[in-house]
């Protein structure tokens, strides 16, 4: 009886090894897939973080550039350094941002603001800035460079040019200068500046679809892009960050615009400074050739000089 029930024993030892052995490889593969789980949630965590700081980069230097623009209107203060004025609120709005994020879960996170700088495309300023996330022993770094467009912003420059001589008055969309510019110009010491009175231009910044340029000699893509205040790739003219330290001209790709003056008798030939606004501002002025136009259904010109006129297209 002893000996059949040490022979029993012995089998279900047998037996129970293999059982053992499958439990013990069950329990690894269990624990191993928990580690797997847990280490995706981890990376998703950073991974969602990141996305998340990476969408938020553009939109809170969107803010600035908005709020840099808008501050300049009000008070006609030029930036001495606008790229590092932009890149410190910049970065102290990032640092609220992300230690939002840190209260909300388990993570670390890090975004320094490395420079904010002209965009090559003019219609963008460009920001680069390094972001760091890590939970427990996950981490991640990356270098994120973001190109943040400045359409649709308040152009600083005429604010600066002629905020000595009293605030502009604008409407929603355009500037009107009154007799600021002519005072301006007449202080420059530029002849026939008293054509600018009552001059206006855009207020906020449009890229012209109307491409390439010399389109603009056709009468009704002109009116079209002069009734909605579009601005033009330049090489002469200032870059947006350039503007809000008061340049009319920058040696990066930059931007121009037309400034109308109400209508003239044009029966005799008419010469003014060129109606371009980096001509107008910079010390490096020529004079241009009256040409009338339609603004709004009203009566306008423009003075062009060659270069820009073939440029446009205009003959
Ligand atoms: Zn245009
Ligand atoms: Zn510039």
């Amino acid at each position: 009886m002893d000996q059949k029930g040490y022979i029993i024993s012995g089998l279900s030892l047998l037996l129970m090894v293999p059982a053992m052995v499958l439990s013990i490889c069950l329990l690894n593969t269990f624990s191993m897939g928990n580690d797997i789980k847990e280490q995706t949630i981890q990376s998703d965590k950073i991974y969602y973080a990141s996305q998340d700081l990476q969408r938020n980069i553009p939109l809170l230097a969107l803010e600035v550039l908005n709020e840099t623009g808008e501050e300049v209107k009000i008070n006609n203060l030029p930036y001495s350094n606008s790229p590092r004025y932009i890149k410190d609120e910049l970065q102290s709005r990032i640092n609220k941002f992300t230690s939002n994020h840190e209260l909300q879960s388990d993570l670390e996170i890090k975004c320094t603001i490395n420079s904010v700088h002209p965009g090559k495309d003019p219609w963008y300023v460009e920001v680069n800035s390094t972001l760091f996330l890590s939970q427990k022993e996950f981490y991640h770094e990356e270098k994120v460079s973001n190109q943040v467009p400045i359409t649709q912003l308040v152009d600083p420059l005429p604010f600066i040019k002629c905020g000595v001589y009293g605030d502009l008055k604008y409407t929603e969309n355009r500037i009107l200068y009154d007799t600021l510019l002519s005072e301006y110009l007449q202080n420059q010491g530029e002849a026939n500046s008293s054509y600018y009175t009552n001059a206006s231009a855009p207020l906020l910044i449009h890229k012209c679809p109307y491409e390439s340029y010399i389109i603009h000699g056709d009468e009704n893509t002109r009116n079209s892009c002069i009734n909605n205040g579009f601005y033009h790739y330049s090489a002469d003219g200032a870059c947006y960050l350039c503007r809000l330290e008061g340049k009319a001209v920058c040696i990066h790709p930059g931007l121009e615009v037309f400034i109308l003056v109400p209508s003239l008798n044009d029966s005799l030939p008419l010469s003014a400074i060129s109606s371009i606004d980096h001509v107008i501002f910079s010390d490096d002025i020529y004079p241009g050739e009256y040409i009338p136009l339609k603004f709004l259904g009203f009566d306008y010109g423009l003075f062009l000089d060659s270069a820009h006129r073939s440029k446009y297209g205009i003959p």
